[in-house]
């Protein structure tokens, strides 16, 4: 099974470029997913096996700012897993001075 890109944009636009040279297209679309209940070394192996696929990847600076755009909620994307993006995010937002309410 490949990634399944059918929640990336529609068919319109610049954006459908970048999906076509996507490298996991040709990839086990699991890998970058991880199933219920996966924990610690395989969760970390797979993530680790999904990073290697996105490292040489051409299109992974648009997956990321795609998937931070649209707060992707799972799996990885351009490179970073979903606590990276979330992280990355929560960084952003602090450095702009927006405050969650408590
Ligand atoms: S960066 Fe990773 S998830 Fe994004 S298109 Fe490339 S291979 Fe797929």
């Amino acid at each position: 099974m490949t990634k399944n890109i059918a929640r990336l944009p529609g068919p319109a636009g610049s954006t459908r470029q970048w999906q076509r040279r996507a490298a996991c297209r040709e990839t086990d679309g699991d890998l970058f997913y991880h199933p219920a209940g996966e924990r610690g070394a395989d969760h970390d192996a797979r993530d680790s096996r999904a990073k290697r696929v996105c490292a040489r990847c051409p299109v992974r600076e648009h997956c990321l700012a795609f998937s931070l755009r649209t707060r992707e909620t799972y799996g990885v994307w351009g490179g970073l897993t979903e606590e990276e993006r979330h992280a990355l995010l929560s960084r952003a937002r602090r450095r702009s001075g927006h405050r969650t309410p408590a």
